[in-house]
């Protein structure tokens, strides 16, 4: 039996509603948060005890709400912000809609004191669950102080569905930090049980021209993040036809695999935004692989009657009028200071001269290495290690001196006599190379995977093609499936460097092989290559064969965790990955490389 229709009663209305702006303690943060840089704050406070939803208070020193008033900010829709709906086009405040503070009342208890810079007196108001139960009289300077206890206590559903705790702290701290960085001459303390988790004083400066902002803002995230950090932030600006874009850009190889790590600033609102995401993107470009998102912070001034925002209930995306213009102009003013990170890094001489990347490391140019990694002797030292210690107990071993082996010795033929190099194999996984400043650590497996990736890529482009010819062509028998495999992949295994006949299943003649594996025996590698690609699912393009022919190939030629190598071999590897376009990372997105720096170590040391 369908029901008669019947009004809410207003209360419950008020509930409803109140659960679209407040859907989380930190929403109601975050609105009170906004209404003090609505107000001109000069300094705001934030406490907490125990967690948000047990109780917090905002507090700041702005323009303040007159007595007469106190009710009316608790209505719904009442705002001091926006006068007519055209009033939308030129906002230059945060809020606008009036719902905040009736709709945090609606859910909790709260009490409002505030004064005005020419008030007698301030006032207050207690308010439970929306109904007013106390005001009066109160001492305080100017500005306003919002408490805020219980939240939801009278909505037992939204409390059940909430976040945890120190989760919801946990992004409190990075919403002060957002707006901290969106507000730079505005001082912000946040308090936790007593004890005080952010303080930064207002920096100073009127800033007037964009130069003066960026430096402003940079100061900001010094007290943020520390000056070692902040220092390695790549700045950029650009200005087109009202609009503007500043942004302070961290390095590839901090990049991390979220996007928690970037903060977008829009008309100094805090928001998420796909399209600026894609432009910082399109900025990076082959520094990043997929996968990996850099930090950063961008600024967006945008002409007011070019946004929307009010599109999402607590406002946390914005629309632009124009999305190509947004894109270009972040995208290009973000890509100028990144394309001057082509050398990222010297690696230092044993005799602590210093070569540059990208014009000689190691006394030679970069594109010719004087052992090409992957060369047969490549692999024949993984063949045949050396008797060295594995596992835990594997001694940091030299890069030179004694005990290095044939390959080595070999090596170090082609190269001055003079050469010292200190790299260093740590547990058979990781080189360590110095660099100016410090020590990069690099995983061998990651950053050799990454080298023959991008080889093979350019080879099954069509750019260049290789093969090691086998003095003996071998016999292959595979299974059928791997068969199938060769005659439909035929041309790209061909491309690759392979050089086979199918004789007629299951059996292939392989008569050459791309150069970076050893001739002997080739079979094997050749069929793990192929069980590789057809477990590699979702192939449905050319386009993809390739790709997945590419990684596939790069993972099983690498050398892996656990294979010990000469100094030549070492030398090769850290040579050829910062010769690649993207040295930071394998083809999956894993980290090829991570650098310490000496100023690092020195403060772990004490040294100051
Ligand atoms: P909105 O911010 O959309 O106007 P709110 O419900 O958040 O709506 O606030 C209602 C009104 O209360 C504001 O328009 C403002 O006039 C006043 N107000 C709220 N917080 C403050 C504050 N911290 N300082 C001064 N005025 C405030
Ligand atoms: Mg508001």
């Amino acid at each position: 039996m369908p029901r008669s229709i019947r009004r809410l009663a207003p209360e419950t209305a008020s509930r409803i509603a109140a659960g679209e702006v407040i859907e989380r303690p930190l929403s109601a943060l975050k609105e009170l948060l906004e209404n003090t840089l609505d107000a001109g704050a000069r300094a705001v406070e934030i406490r907490v005890e125990r967690s948000l939803d047990e109780r917090f208070s905002v507090s700041d020193d702005g323009h303040g709400i007159a007595a007469d008033e106190l009710d009316l900010a608790l209505e719904r829709h009442a705002t001091s912000k926006l006068a007519a709906f055209d009033d939308l086009d030129r906002l230059a405040s945060l809020g606008f809609r009036g719902e905040a503070l009736p709709s945090i009342a609606a859910v909790s208890r709260m009490r409002i004191s505030s004064r005005r810079s020419d008030d007698a007196a301030a006032a207050f108001v207690f308010v439970e669950g929306g109904a007013v139960i106390d005001r009066g009289a109160a001492a305080r300077a100017t500005g306003t102080t919002v408490e805020v206890s219980n939240l939801f206590f009278n909505t037992p559903a939204r409390r059940k569905f909430m976040n945890s705790p120190t989760g919801e702290l946990r992004a409190a701290i990075r919403l002060v930090e957002c707006y901290g960085l969106g507000y730079p001459e505005v001082a912000f303390r946040l308090i936790v049980d007593q004890r005080t988790r952010l303080d930064w004083p207002a920096v100073s400066g009127e800033a007037g021209d964009p130069a003066a902002r960026l430096g402003q803002r940079r100061a900001r995230a010094v007290a943020l993040w520390g000056a070692r950090h902040a220092e390695q932030l790549l700045e950029a600006w650009g200005t087109r036809g009202g609009y503007e874009v500043q942004a302070l850009l961290g390095l590839p190889e901090h990049a991390r695999a979220t996007r928690e790590a970037q903060v977008f600033l829009v008309n100094r609102r805090w928001v998420q935004s796909p399209l600026l995401g894609q432009a910082l993107r399109q900025a990076y470009g082959n520094l990043l692989p997929t996968g990996r998102f850099p930090a950063c912070t961008v600024w967006l001034t945008v002409p007011p009657e070019r946004l929307d925002v009010n599109v999402h209930p607590t406002k946390r995306e914005v629309r632009f009028a124009d999305d190509g213009a947004v894109l270009t102009l972040v995208a290009g003013a973000c890509a100028q200071p990144l394309a001057s990170l082509a050398p990222p890094f010297a690696v230092v001489h044993g005799g602590g001269r210093e070569a540059h990347w990208g014009e000689t490391v190691f006394d030679r140019p970069v594109s010719q290495p004087a052992l090409p990694l992957g060369a047969p002797a490549w692999r024949a030292s993984v063949a045949a290690p050396p008797a060295v210690p594995t596992g835990a107990e594997a001694p940091l071993e030299p890069a030179t001196g004694a005990g290095t082996r044939d390959v080595a010795a070999t090596a170090s033929s082609a190269a001055p006599a003079t050469e010292t190099p200190d790299l260093w194999q740590l547990h058979r996984t990781y080189i360590l190379a110095p660099v100016r400043g410090g020590l990069v650590i690099v995983d061998q497996h990651a950053a050799h995977e990454r080298i023959l990736y991008e080889q093979a890529r350019e080879r099954l482009e069509g750019r260049v093609g290789v093969s090691q010819q086998l003095l003996f062509p071998t016999l292959v028998d595979l299974s059928q499936s791997q068969f199938d495999l060769v005659l439909e992949m035929g041309p790209l295994l061909q491309q690759l460097g392979w050089d086979l006949s199918p004789l007629g299943p299951p059996s292939v003649v392989v008569r050459g092989v791309p150069p970076e594996i050893t001739a002997d025996p080739p079979g094997r590698f050749l069929q793990d290559l192929l069980d590789g690609v057809s477990e590699s699912t979702g192939r449905t393009s050319d386009q993809d064969a390739a790709e997945h022919l590419a990684r596939t190939y790069a993972c099983h030629a690498a050398v892996k965790a656990g294979d010990a190598l000469s100094a030549a071999e070492m030398r090769a590897l850290v040579d050829r990955l910062f010769a690649t376009t993207q040295p930071h990372g394998d083809p999956h997105g894993r980290v090829t490389f991570v650098r310490l720096d000496l100023e690092e170590l020195n403060r772990r040391f004490g040294r100051g």
